[in-house]
């Protein structure tokens, strides 16, 4: 699915340059479980916004599903995450002044999915994950993992086939943040292609390969049955 070789990202600070991603080499195959660990600074939110279309690399190559992403311009690019990609970010993101039904509907407007339709899928998603009760709340009147879940549900709702989560369960204690893990879990079982960082390694054990990196590279990689 994801083929990354020999990619960097390095950033300009005035005359300063900052390499980030020094040649990372990654592939990651349809249905898998992988957690990215490391360090702070070590690169990990600049490799997922780089395979999450969201952050370009400065060189190297990227694939998905065999097409060249490095050549596409942005509209291009903003295609291919609305079709393939639901994000799950650690502070949720959800839109504050918008009901958990409104905010699962978003990315339903970027696909142009017709209004009756959206509420409909919304409301399915919101029901699936356990929240059918609350689809007039604000992000306010959630809890933390409450929140998590919605931010979850609106990542599902175009059925990505890839989800990029950037430590999901960092603003969680462990109980809920087990529960994510769960639906996460579920998720991957379901066929879905699920790549996380995560510095909890309670998290990591249940994924199915941990990838280590290290000051902008890949140091381990570790498989778990
Ligand atoms: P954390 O665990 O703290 O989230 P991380 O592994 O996700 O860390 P990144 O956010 O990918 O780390 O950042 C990697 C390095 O890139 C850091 O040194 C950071 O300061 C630098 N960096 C990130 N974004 C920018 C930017 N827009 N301009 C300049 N430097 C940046
Ligand atoms: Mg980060």
């Amino acid at each position: 699915m994801i083929s990354i070789e020999g990619l960097t990202k390095t950033y300009h600070l005035g005359e300063l340059d900052v390499p980030v991603l020094k040649e990372i080499d990654l592939s990651i195959q349809e249905g898998e479980y992988v957690a990215i660990m490391g360090t702070s600074g070590s690169g990990k939110s600049t490799l997922m916004n780089i395979i999450g279309c969201l952050d370009r690399p400065t060189s190297g190559l990227y694939t998905l599903d065999g097409r060249d992403l490095t050549t596409m311009d942005d509209d291009e690019l903003a295609d291919i995450r609305n079709q393939y990609i639901g994000f799950v970010f650690q502070q949720f993101n959800l839109l504050p002044r918008l009901t958990a039904l409104e905010n699962v509907m978003l990315p339903m407007i970027y696909a142009e999915v017709p209004r009756s339709e959206r509420i409909k899928f919304a409301i399915a998603a919101l029901e699936k994950i356990g929240l059918g009760d609350r689809l007039t709340n604000r992000p306010s009147q959630l809890s933390g993992g409450q929140q998590q879940r919605v931010a979850i549900a609106r990542a599902l709702v175009n059925h990505p086939a890839l989800v990029l989560a950037d430590e999901p369960t960092g603003a969680l204690d462990s109980k809920t943040s087990h529960e994510i893990m769960e639906l996460l879990t579920e998720l991957n079982q379901q066929g879905t292609t699920i790549a996380l960082v995560t510095h909890d390694a309670t998290v990591a054990a249940q994924t199915k390969r941990v990838i280590h990196m290290q000051d902008g590279v890949i140091v381990e990689t570790e498989k778990h049955s």
